[in-house]
């Protein structure tokens, strides 16, 4: 072979292994993004939905006839998330008092729960509290009077309503009462089951959000054997069968898409609803309701999704909390330092105004009590999401083992009327 074969032949390998690599790089280009693509596919399609919900979400809810020359909005939605007991024990004050500026602040309590809180359109709890001002002292049980920065804090943390009609509304008598009942006027926060005056009774508490209307009312079994003053029914409203379904009738009356009735009562420490609390509940909805947020036994009690009908005999689901437990409290032990927030979806059909809850979701939270100096702190966590991060600084491998019994026992025990 002489020199210009040789050069040649070693041209036509060069070309061919040139070729070869070039055709082999085109073939790996296709197969890594054939199958980097496969696997987006695969891990979207595995990746597990966030399991915050373990409640029975509602069927989903059947599409609308939507006429097509017509292409704006059919629907309007908003969320309504419920709180139980909001407990002002005296333990809890000294931890949140700053003295360099001589004022409480409880925001951090509720650091942990705002951020679900704000996802609230109507967000409510019961303050079993009197906020009767600094002058009367402040106190716990037995006769609470808390300061006016409890109040603030929970505007801080997003709730707009707040139930204060409980067995403890005349703790710092008929002046207390009135005397938190303007404290919440002054922070804009709406009140229900108490009241200023006669006049005042009579006019509705309605709130609109999203362009749906929630009519709102709340009762007490009693108030601790203080007696409401003579001639003043109007301060506290006493649960009343007759007068429950009556003001039902006139909330429907006056045309409100969702009707919300705070029920105080039960029995204190008793994880399952009494007969009377059912009877009761479950005739509330048939007269009207659609949400009743049950509190007092400072235990989570079940909760029941009953389908009802709409007075044009529409079908919809009512939801019956019969005890949201305690938000916030110094109670411990027998889960009565658990309580549970429900978040529930309101849809409304805009042509029709037929409005439904949709989703319904619980979140139990547990008040983690600890004491870095001699008084102790308290902050509201949401025990789901605690478990699944795993990287609380303040809690140790122990809290995680007792929240994860504790919340598995609780769910069972919120799912135990499931139909
Ligand atoms: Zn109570």
């Amino acid at each position: 072979m002489n020199k210009r074969n040789k050069s040649s032949l070693t041209k036509r390998i060069m070309m061919i292994i040139v070729f070869s690599l070039g055709l082999f790089g085109a073939f790996y280009v296709f197969i890594f993004n054939t199958s980097s693509k496969l696997s987006d596919h695969i891990t979207m399609q595995t990746t597990p939905q966030p399991t915050e919900q373990f409640i029975t979400t509602p069927p989903p809810t059947p599409t609308p006839v939507v006429p097509s020359a017509t292409p704006k909005l059919q629907y309007t939605e908003a969320v309504w998330i419920g709180a139980g007991d909001i407990m002002s024990h005296k333990p809890q004050l000294p931890g949140s008092y700053i003295a360099a500026e001589q004022r409480y602040n409880f925001d951090p309590i509720f650091a942990n729960v705002a951020p679900i809180l704000k996802t609230g359109d109507f967000v409510m709890a019961n303050l079993e509290t009197p906020i009767a001002g600094k002058d009367v002292g402040y106190s716990g049980y037995p006769l609470f009077n808390a300061p006016d920065e409890l109040a603030e804090a929970l505007k801080h943390a997003g709730f707009n309503i707040l139930s204060t009609a409980n067995n403890h509304s005349l703790d710092q008598g008929e002046q207390g009462l009135l005397q938190t009942m303007k404290t919440l006027d002054k922070l804009d926060v709406h009140y229900v089951g108490t009241a200023l005056s006669d006049e005042m009774t009579k006019k509705q508490v309605i709130v609109e959000k999203n362009n749906i209307t929630m009519g709102l009312l709340a009762y007490t079994y009693g108030t601790n054997g203080i007696a409401i003053p003579a001639g003043k029914p109007y301060l506290v409203n006493l649960i009343d069968e007759q007068k429950i379904k009556s003001d039902i009738t006139q909330l429907k009356d006056a045309g409100v898409d969702i009707i919300t009735v705070a029920l105080h009562f039960g029995i204190e420490y008793d994880p399952i609803p009494s007969e009377e609390q059912k009877q009761l509940a479950r005739k509330l909805v048939d007269a009207g309701a659609d949400i009743i947020a049950g509190s007092h036994p400072h235990v989570i009690q079940p909760y029941e999704v009953i389908e009802t009908f709409t007075s044009a005999g529409k079908k919809k689901k009512a939801l019956i909390i019969y005890s949201l437990g305690n938000f916030i409290s110094n109670q411990r032990g027998d889960t009565k330092d658990y309580g549970v927030l429900y978040k529930v979806n309101l849809k409304k059909e805009l042509t029709s105004n037929f409005t439904e809850l949709t989703d319904i979701t619980a979140i139990p939270t547990w008040v983690h009590r600890y004491k870095p100096d001699q008084y102790y702190r308290y902050r509201i966590l949401p025990v789901e999401q605690v478990l699944q991060q795993q990287q609380d600084p303040l809690l140790a491998p122990n809290d995680y083992k007792q929240l994860k019994s504790d919340f598995a026992m609780l769910k069972t025990r919120l799912e135990s009327m499931k139909q």
